[in-house]
């Protein structure tokens, strides 16, 4: 989508860290990485937020969980555990509106979020 951050940077218009990435999913670092751990896992198909989630096919929807869980997997995450987060609008803190997981880990997260 024409002005969507994180479509121009799975169209690679914008420059990121890449860490994996299929025809349909992303993986790149955070910008501004709020843990050791931080990256974001997008599908490359404009979705403003997962409330958009029937835009996308079930293969889709399957790999991009799985994505997620291999890369979480491939860090050693799994052990000590980490956290899988998506913020939906205002409320929820979403700052882009492309769907995206933030994929944090490496350090104590507290409960409730702040
Ligand atoms: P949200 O606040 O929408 O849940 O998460 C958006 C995330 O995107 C933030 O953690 C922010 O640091 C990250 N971000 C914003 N702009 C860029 C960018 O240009 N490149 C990368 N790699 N991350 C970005
Ligand atoms: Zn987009």
């Amino acid at each position: 989508m024409k002005d969507c951050l994180f479509c121009k940077i799975a169209n690679k218009e914008i420059e990121s860290d890449i860490v994996f990435e299929s025809d349909k999913v992303m993986v790149f670092k955070d910008v501004s990485p709020v843990a050791p751990v931080h990256l974001l896992v997008i599908p490359k198909k404009h979705i403003s937020s997962i409330m958009e989630i029937d835009k996308m096919d079930g293969p889709e929807i399957e790999g991009m969980m799985k994505t997620i869980v291999s890369m979480a997997s491939d860090l050693g995450l799994e052990k000590d555990g980490f956290r899988i987060v998506t913020n939906i609008g205002d409320n929820g803190g979403q700052s882009v509106g492309h769907l995206h997981f933030h994929i944090l880990g490496k350090r104590k997260f507290v409960w409730p979020p702040g």
